[in-house]
């Protein structure tokens, strides 16, 4: 096995791990869905920018971004059709990797060459897919060619974002032992640091206690490049800035559904604060680094939180349409609800397949199997962790003799309290196998054979299990979810239990964006610069306009003592965790009906946005006029109806309009 030296954990390739139970599921959701008919999303998607060579342009106001965005695609549906077993998405994908590889330039550089000088950040993007590739074939060819490119030419240094590269490299460094590799990325990130060194992302900023105010994307892109490097060349102080870096994220930005708010630049924790949908998949991705760096479970706790709540509360729950941005509270969501300044009154929070800027409908293939590839780590002792916990299961070669043992994870798990491991060695074979005890459970408790462990489980930590492991053995894992009170700003409160974040479910009435919403902000934004392209319309993926049609202006009446009254239901006739009509599970809370409490309601409202004038491209701040309707913030003094009500709190991912941070009444 091939780890970086001063790693703790490692995840396994992608070639052993398999979905079942539900990620089987989400996966094929996804197939079926938006990653399998990816040109609904609109251009660039649909076109093959990695996979043809036809001019690098196309016609696109910037030559760049395509090449980001169809990336992010062709990484989510590879791996999404390898976990999956879906051939053809599979081998749609794969084509594009293959043709880019295979007509790499006689010096070995790879992709058109007007990303040689500038904008390498779409290659880090495009070199996962290749190197999920080399994970599930082993094919070395792969692996070479990606080194090849990176000798080719120097490496710019153009923009921040260019220096993403060193995640490329030190993979590279990693599998290939070739020191100049290694070399290559330390002078990278060396070029970052000193040319920015007032970055977000920049090591000496993320160990000072400035508050970050970077675009989410790019403060997660580049800071988990601390933690690479640290287990590249072992330098503490990277390792200091990266986890004070994101201790303050979570500190100024965490939301109620495990996500830090970007909208898209990072800012605010209130109930209408909201985030990017990228960022459900960049800060997943940048976490499991600092997991990977640090061994400590409270990193795999926030990923579990962020891809059970916030990426299916982003999303209709047949993967045929998303939001840009998501927002814990959102009572409406339509073609001019966006409430965040960035882009007010525009249908950025409306779950539809096409959004004016493409970034989310590409990012978002990559959420789900990306969780599923750092499920399963190797550690630094041989042996393995179970990182994170889902059904599903793990080939891997384990022990002194490089044994075959194949681990299944059976669990409806988060929608279900334990985890049972059934462990399959071809021989008898001895390893450590770790399991991760979450910094939520207090009361875990871990059998082997049906007879308990007699040690004690330390919340937020990994408990190894060492022993000579036979075919037929049985780890068993309880982790009984307590419900918890977080406190918000403006006196909000929400609630989780486990690894959930509860919400109040609005039932919606759902209109078709007949308008065309996309399209018309596209003219707006672009007027004569703005090129028509075909659009592939299929009528079942469409864009919703959602208005609330039941009550949602609630205020909680409970507060931490109160919490052991709460009942809680689950539903042993669960089919679909993620259908809000027979959730997984309901919490009754007592609540009263806040007065005054509704929409707001505007017919001119200030944007922070772009727009064309005048033949000019602009940014910044005008005034909109419309009609607008908009989620509202907290009421500042709620004024309480006498009424104590009963309402039903479900998880928060099975949700579309929702309510999840509540006065307190
Ligand atoms: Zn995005």
């Amino acid at each position: 096995m091939k780890m970086l030296p001063f790693a703790v954990l490692h995840p396994t390739p992608l070639r052993g791990i398999r979905p079942a139970g539900w990620t089987q599921d989400f996966l094929e959701r996804q197939a079926n869905g938006l990653t399998g008919n990816v040109e609904v999303s609109g251009y660039p998607y649909g076109y093959k920018f990695w996979g043809t060579q036809q001019g690098d342009t196309k016609g696109s106001i910037a030559a760049w971004w395509p090449y980001e965005q169809t990336a992010y695609w062709i990484d989510g549906a590879l791996k999404c059709g390898y976990l999956a077993g879906d051939a053809g998405l599979y081998q749609k994908a794969l084509e594009e990797v293959d043709f880019a590889v295979e007509h790499a330039a006689v010096d070995g550089f790879i992709g058109p060459d007007s990303l040689r000088e500038k904008d390498r950040w779409p290659h880090a993007v495009f070199f996962r897919a290749v190197l999920a590739q080399y994970e599930i074939t082993g094919d070395r060819r792969y692996l070479e060619a990606l080194i090849r490119h990176y000798r080719s030419s120097p490496h710019p240094m153009g923009w921040d974002r260019d220096v993403t590269g060193v995640e490329i490299l030190l993979y590279l460094y990693q599998e290939s032992g070739e020191a100049d590799l290694l070399a290559m990325a330390e002078d990278l990130y060396e070029r970052f640091n000193k040319q920015w060194p007032r970055h977000d992302s920049a090591v000496g900023t993320m160990l000072s206690e400035k508050k970050q105010t970077e675009h989410g994307v790019t403060f997660n892109e580049i800071a988990k490049l601390a933690a690479m490097m640290y287990c590249a060349a072992g330098k503490k102080r990277y390792l200091e800035a990266v986890v004070h870096g994101y201790e303050k994220l979570e500190r100024n930005a965490m939301l109620a559904d495990g996500l830090h708010s970007c909208s898209e630049h990072i800012k605010g924790k209130t109930a209408r604060d909201m985030h990017e949908t990228c960022d459900i998949t960049d800060h997943t991705w940048a976490l499991a680094y600092l997991l990977q760096a640090t061994g400590e479970a409270r990193y795999a706790d926030r990923i579990e939180q962020v891809i059970f709540n916030a990426l299916p509360g982003s999303i209709t729950k047949d993967f045929r349409a998303l939001q840009y941005l998501s927002c814990p509270n959102q009572v409406v969501v339509t073609g001019t609800s966006n409430h965040n300044l960035f882009m007010r009154g525009m249908n950025w929070m409306s779950y539809r397949p096409d959004h004016e800027v493409q970034c989310c409908p590409g990012n978002l293939h990559r959420a789900m199997p990306n969780f599923l590839s750092k499920m399963w780590m190797r550690t630094a002792d041989g042996g393995v962790a179970a990182a994170l916990y889902a059904p599903g299961s793990l080939k891997i070669s384990l022990g002194e003799a490089e044994t075959p043992v194949t681990i299944t994870a059976n669990t409806r798990y988060p929608y279900q309290q334990s985890v049972e491991f059934a462990v399959e060695p071809a021989q008898p074979v001895t390893f450590t196998f770790s399991l991760r005890i979450p910094g939520w459970c207090g009361g875990a408790s871990l059998s082997v054979n049906g007879q308990p462990v007699q040690a004690a489980l330390t919340p937020g930590s990994f408990h190894p299990l060492r022993r000579e492991w036979q075919a037929g053995d049985v780890v068993r894992l309880e982790l009984p979810f307590e419900l918890a009170l977080q406190r918000w700003p403006s006196d909000g409160v929400s609630l989780t239990y486990g690894p959930l974040t509860l919400a109040l479910p609005i039932k919606a009435k759902a209109e078709i964006d007949a308008l065309d919403t996309t399209t018309l902000q596209q003219k707006m934004a672009l007027a004569e610069n703005y090129q028509p392209r075909p659009v592939v319309k299929k009528p079942d993926f469409p864009g919703w306009d959602l208005y609330p049609e039941s009550s949602w202006n609630y205020a909680l009446c409970v507060d931490e003592a109160g919490l052991k009254d709460l009942k809680v239901d689950w539903n042993d006739a669960c089919v679909d965790p993620l259908d809000a009509a027979n959730p997984a599970l309901k919490v009754r809370v007592k609540a009263r009906r806040v007065k005054g409490w509704r929409i707001v309601h505007s017919h001119r409202i200030l944007q922070s946005g772009h727009w064309t004038e005048k033949g000019q491209f602009r940014r910044g701040l005008r005034i909109l006029q419309g009609d607008f309707k908009f989620t509202p913030p907290l009421p500042k003094r709620p004024r309480l109806a006498d009424e104590v009500q009963e309402i039903e709190l479900i998880p928060y991912g099975a949700t579309l309009l929702r309510v999840t941070v509540f006065p307190q009444g």
